[in-house]
Parts: C-alpha cells; sequence; structure tokens
C-alpha cells in the first residue's frame, strides 16, 4: 500500500469479471483488495479498512444485502457501491435503503464506474470524520482539544503520541500490531525501519502516562504488539 492510494474492497463472485474489476482499478492507482465471498469480503473490512467498497448482490453463501447489513452494523460510513445485475426500480430501492450509497446496474460501463467510485470517495474527504472522546479506568483522551489526561494530569503529548494512543484506545483490549501502527501513524507500507522509532514512541508515551504506582495501562503482547487495557490480568 502507497500513502494516498484510495484502497477499494471489491466483493464478486464472478472470477471473470472479479479480475476484470481488479485490473481496471489497479491501472486508476487503486490498492484493490479482491473477495470472492461476503464473508471474504467482511473478512477483508475488518482487517484493512478500505476506503471504499463494491458489492455485488448475488453472492455464494450470504447475500448481498445481508453482507451490506453487517457491514453497516461494523461501519456507518464507509461508501458502498451496489453493482447488480438485480435491475428493478424494487432492487435499487431496497440496496439504497439498507444503506448502500450508489447502485449501478450490470452490464455496465468501466468508465461510469470508475467515475461514480471516484465521486463516492470525493465526498467522503470533505467530511468531517467523527469526533469521539475515549475513556479508560482515569485515563481520559479529548479528540477535538488534542489533549490527554491521567487524573488531573495533563499528559503533554507530542501530536504523534497523541495518535498513537488514540489508535491505542480505538482497539482497547486487543493487540495492536506494529504493521498496522506503521500504516496508519506513518502511512507508509514495507518500513521494517520504522520498528525503533515505533518501541521509541511507546516508550515515551508509557513513561507519560504509567507514572510509577500507578496501574500500568500499555502492554507489550508478545508477538503480536501493543495493547491498551485495564484489564487486572494484563497487570505487570
Ligand atoms: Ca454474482
Amino acid at each position: 500500500m502507497q500513502p494516498n492510494k484510495p484502497i477499494i474492497l471489491i466483493t464478486e463472485d464472478e472470477p471473470k469479471v472479479l479480475g476484470s474489476l481488479v485490473t481496471g482499478f489497479r491501472e486508476f492507482g487503486f490498492h484493490v483488495l479482491p473477495a470472492l465471498t461476503g464473508e471474504e469480503g467482511l473478512v477483508l473490512l475488518l482487517e484493512t479498512k478500505p476506503d471504499v467498497i463494491i458489492l455485488d448482490l448475488n453472492l455464494p453463501g450470504r447475500d448481498g444485502l445481508e453482507i451490506l447489513n453487517t457491514i453497516r452494523r461494523h461501519d456507518s460510513a464507509i461508501p458502498v457501491l451496489i453493482l447488480s445485475a438485480r435491475d428493478t426500480v424494487e432492487d435499487r430501492v431496497s440496496g439504497l435503503e439498507t444503506g448502500a450509497d450508489d447502485y449501478l446496474t450490470k452490464p455496465f460501463a468501466f468508465s461510469e464506474l470508475l467515475a461514480r467510485i471516484k465521486a463516492l470517495l470525493r465526498r467522503e474527504i470533505g467530511k468531517p470524520k467523527p469526533e469521539v472522546d475515549y475513556k479508560l479506568n482515569d485515563l481520559e483522551l479529548h479528540i477535538i482539544t488534542r489533549k490527554a489526561f491521567r487524573g488531573a494530569r495533563d499528559l503533554n503529548l507530542t501530536p504523534k503520541e497523541f495518535e498513537l494512543l488514540a489508535l491505542l484506545l480505538r482497539n482497547r483490549d486487543q493487540p495492536v500490531s506494529r504493521k498496522i501502527l506503521i500504516q496508519e501513524l506513518w502511512k507508509v507500507d514495507r518500513a521494517t525501519s520504522l520498528n525503533n522509532v515505533i518501541d521509541v514512541h511507546i516508550m515515551r508515551l508509557r513513561k507519560k502516562i504509567d507514572a510509577p504506582g500507578e496501574s500500568k495501562l500499555i502492554h507489550t503482547i508478545r508477538g503480536l504488539g501493543f495493547m491498551i487495557t485495564d484489564n487486572p490480568d494484563f497487570e505487570n
């Protein structure tokens, strides 16, 4: 994955159609995640956080609309375009009502599909991201003021430390791998040289958050990465 390359998840069970979509979007600078079933698509969605999704409706196993329901439960904001041979008005209405942002019927022209996908991505850029505050035990992080506190103590985080803490808190109680940290915070993919940088940032963040005498919140999970939790099982 390169920085600023839009990530598109394509779920399509017809290998030939999927293949030509993959080739087409790659040619236009997308990072493509292909999936032949809805279940495969959901796994990729959770692992990779794509920017936009193309979803077929007639799929083996779970139907596209069911998959869309699951997508919307997990991520209410990600743009989804349904690409389907079901071409009645009722089909299109039910797709849009289930939560699709756009609907294109097969057969389709790739140029139109590309234009629609680009329009969905443009719409996303101007949208403010949902602002959330995080609280874990006596640790608090305020998104708007970009400040974090442990109890009454202002942690005085640098911008990178703030992003790092926000990322850990978004995934609380789950380990976050070095790879994800590098991708999310430095927007690069193959950068093993950043491993040390991650370690230094984690060390500094720990010093600020886990003062002597306080319960430790940031844990190293061997082989998996780092995790923030107040679960006493991880007390060390
Ligand atoms: Ca199909």
